[in-house]
C-alpha cells in the first residue's frame, strides 16, 4: 500500500482510505438494534485494514447514524493502528452546546477516547459564517485538542474555491476532504492552494458517487485501465492529493480498491493529455446538453429538468449507461423530490426561462424513452 504524510497532521496514512457511508448496513429505524450487520460491516473494515488501509473515515449521520457504531466495532483491538477520521453533521448545529454534545455520542459510538481527524461536516459559505464563526466552534475545538480528545481539526467542503481558500486562511485545519474525480476538477486549484497552505488534502467521491464504478464510457481503456481503475489513478496522481476515500460496501471492492492503490498509480504525460483532451471534448457537449443552471425550476408539476438532463449527459455524452440509469432511478426518492420526465404536461414555461434556450419538452421525450421506456 502506498503511503503518504497528511500535511502538517505530520500521520503517515494509505493512499486509499477506507469510506464508510456504504457499508452494508440497514438504514431502518426499526431495525436499528440488529447487530448481525453491524458485525458483517466492521469485518469489512477490518479486511480493508489488514490489507494496509489505515485512514477509516466515517461521519455521525452515515447508514442511518450506524456506521460509527460498525467502525467502533472494528476497530477494538486496532485502534492505534489506525487514523480515525470523522465528522460533525454541520446542518444540525443549531447552537455551540451541540458540538459538545455530538461529539460526546460520537466518541461513545466509536468506542474510543479520541478523534484523530475531527471534520466539521460540508462547509460550504453558510455553515462557515453562520455556525463555525457564529457559534465559535474553532475556540471550542480547540479546548478538545488541548485535552487531545481531538487530535486534529479537518473539514469537509462543498462550496467554491474562494469559500475554500477563505477557511484555510484562518489557519485552525490541517486537512481537507473535498471532491475531485475525472467528471468534477472544479476545486483542483482549492486543492493546491490547501497543499500548499499544509494541509493534507482527502478526496471523496474518486469515482464520481458511483458514476465512474463501471467499466464503460468514454474514459474505458484510456492508458489500457478500466473506467474505475483510471478514475482512482487519476485523483492519486495529483501530486498536492494525499489520499483518496472509497466508499467500499463488499470485499471485492476492497481487494480492488486495495490492489490499484498498491501499484504504482501515476499516469504519464501522453496518458494526462488523453485523458485532458477527452474532458474538454465532453465539457463543450455537455453545456450544449445543459449547463445545469436551473433557472427552469420550478416546474409547475415538479419535473426534476436538471437531474433529467444530467442522466441524458452521463449517458450521451460520457457513454456511462449504468451510471446514467441509476442516476435517473434516484428521481423521485427523498434525496431527489420530484418528477421524472414522464410527468411533463408540455406547458413550455421551461423553455421560457431557459437561458441556453434549450428544446426541452423535446430531450425529456428522449429521457422517456432512453429510461423509462424498457
Ligand atoms: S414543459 Fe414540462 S417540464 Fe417544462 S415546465 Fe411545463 S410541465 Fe414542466
Ligand atoms: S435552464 Fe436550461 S440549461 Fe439551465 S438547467 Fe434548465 S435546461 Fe439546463
Amino acid at each position: 500500500m502506498q503511503k503518504a504524510i497528511l500535511g502538517k497532521t505530520g500521520l503517515e496514512v494509505s493512499r486509499l482510505g477506507f469510506g464508510t457511508m456504504r457499508l452494508p448496513i440497514s438504514e431502518d429505524p426499526a431495525l436499528a438494534n440488529r447487530r448481525d450487520d453491524l458485525e458483517e460491516a466492521a469485518e469489512l473494515v477490518v479486511r480493508g485494514i489488514d490489507r494496509g488501509i489505515n485512514y477509516i473515515d466515517t461521519a455521525f449521520g452515515y447508514c442511518g447514524e450506524r456506521s460509527e457504531i460498525a467502525v467502533g466495532m472494528a476497530l477494538r483491538g486496532r485502534r492505534d493502528q489506525v487514523v480515525l477520521s470523522t465528522k460533525l453533521p454541520m446542518w444540525r448545529v443549531e447552537c455551540a452546546d451541540d458540538f459538545p454534545r455530538f461529539l460526546e455520542k460520537q466518541l461513545e459510538k466509536l468506542d474510543t477516547d479520541h478523534i484523530d481527524c475531527y471534520h466539521f461536516h460540508a462547509l460550504n459559505a453558510s455553515h462557515f459564517h453562520d455556525r463555525v464563526l457564529k457559534f465559535k466552534l474553532i475556540e471550542l475545538a480547540q479546548k478538545y485538542i488541548d485535552q487531545k480528545v481531538i487530535r486534529h481539526l479537518a473539514f469537509s467542503f462543498h462550496d467554491t474555491v474562494a469559500v475554500m481558500k477563505e477557511i484555510i486562511d484562518t489557519q485552525a485545519f490541517e486537512s481537507v476532504l473535498c471532491q475531485y474525480n475525472l467528471l468534477d476538477r472544479s476545486l483542483e486549484e482549492g486543492i493546491g492552494y490547501a497543499a500548499s497552505k499544509g494541509l493534507g488534502v482527502v478526496i471523496m467521491g474518486p469515482v464520481g458517487g458511483g458514476r465512474l464504478a463501471f467499466s464503460e464510457g468514454v474514459f474505458e481503456q484510456t492508458a489500457g485501465l478500466s473506467t474505475p481503475e483510471l478514475a482512482l489513478r487519476f485523483v492519486l496522481n495529483n501530486p498536492h492529493v494525499t489520499l483518496a476515500l472509497s466508499g467500499m460496501g463488499n470485499a471485492q471492492m476492497v481487494d480492488d480498491n486495495v490492489r490499484v492503490a498498491s501499484g504504482d498509480t501515476a499516469l504519464s504525460e501522453a496518458e494526462m493529455a488523453a485523458i485532458e483532451e477527452i474532458q474538454a471534448r465532453c465539457a463543450e457537449l455537455k453545456n450544449i446538453y445543459c449547463t445545469g443552471c436551473a433557472y427552469c425550476q420550478p416546474c409547475p408539476v415538479e419535473v426534476r429538468i436538471p437531474d433529467v438532463m444530467q442522466s441524458l449527459i452521463y449517458r450521451k455524452v460520457y457513454g456511462l449507461t449504468t451510471a446514467a440509469g441509476n442516476y435517473y432511478a434516484q428521481i423521485g426518492d427523498r434525496f431527489h423530490p420530484g418528477k421524472m420526465a414522464s410527468a411533463c404536461v408540455g406547458c413550455g414555461q421551461c423553455e421560457t426561462k431557459c437561458p441556453q434556450k434549450l428544446p426541452i419538452r423535446e430531450r425529456l421525450k428522449e429521457a422517456v424513452a432512453t429510461f423509462e421506456q424498457k
